[in-house]
């Protein structure tokens, strides 16, 4: 009986390390799938641009005789998709580092009103030239304690989708505010629109809801999902409404001091 009773016991320590050890891997699984997709998808958003600029290198060094104007036409291809994959690279290398914990925060006291007049001043020429008008409009002086690198490179993604997915004349408004202990900034566009069912996946990696625009306007389908983790490192929320054909907007929601 003693010795019935000390297997069963046994048994049951093995049965359930086993259904432990297992629970404990399925997050384990999950981060490797994850991982897995996102080295597939790279790789195929890598090959696109790769195949033009080989065919195109290809034709130059097989036909020697060309035009100039042919010439021109292989060159631009060359360096229009060259400039594609730099991006693409870097926004790969941004994500890579946040995933491996490698990115740490540079915190300091920022200025929300100068940041953000000197990323709209940046915007205004390429704005212009797109007929859009940029408009910036914040309530009064709001400082945080934040990355100022990583908040501009957050605005520049925001604001270069919007110039990116509206068309002239169209208007965009980055509005900043003092909500008790946050500082909320929205920037709305009066462009294309997101259709709703597409709406909660706009952060996945290299989800693009309008994939022609996006390609042709050199995006790489990674700067909402760079975004996101910019504001989830900052402790804070990032929001989207959008209606179709009418337009869309980011809201952001910082912390005033971050409390690791
Ligand atoms: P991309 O490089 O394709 O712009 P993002 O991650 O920045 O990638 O955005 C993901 C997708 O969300 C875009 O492909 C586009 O379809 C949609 N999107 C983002 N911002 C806007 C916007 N302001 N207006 C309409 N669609 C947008």
């Amino acid at each position: 009986i003693i010795a019935s009773g000390m297997i069963t016991g046994v048994l049951i320590i093995i049965l359930a390390g086993y259904y432990l050890a297992k629970r404990a891997m399925v997050p384990i699984q999950k981060s490797w799938d994850r991982q897995q997709q996102f080295v597939a998808d790279a790789s195929h958003e890598l090959r696109t641009p790769l195949a033009v600029v080989k065919s195109n290198a290809e034709l130059m060094l097989r036909h020697p005789d060309h035009t100039i104007e042919e010439e021109s036409i292989r060159v631009t291809n060359i360096a229009r998709e060259t400039r594609r994959m730099t991006k693409l690279v870097s926004d790969l290398l941004t994500l890579a580092r946040s995933d491996a914990n490698q990115s740490e925060l540079k915190l300091s006291l920022v200025s929300v009103n100068e940041l953000i007049n000197a990323v709209a001043e940046q915007f205004v020429p390429l704005a212009e030239m797109e007929g859009i008008t940029l408009q910036a409009e914040i309530s009064e002086q709001l400082e945080l304690t934040a990355d100022r690198e990583r908040l501009h490179q957050l605005l520049v993604i925001l604001l270069d989708n919007a110039i990116k997915y509206t068309l002239p004349p169209g208007k965009i408004f980055i509005t900043a505010t003092k909500h008790g202990g946050n500082i909320s900034v929205a920037v709305e566009d009066s462009g294309q629109g997101i259709p709703p069912e597409d709406l909660q996946r706009v952060f996945d990696r290299f989800f693009r809801s309008d994939k022609a625009r996006s390609r042709e306007k050199g995006g790489t389908g990674l700067g909402l999902a760079i975004a996101k983790w910019i504001i989830d490192k900052h402790g804070g929320k990032i929001t989207v409404e959008s209606k179709l054909g009418s337009g869309t907007k980011f809201s952001i929601m910082l912390p005033v001091k971050r409390v690791f």
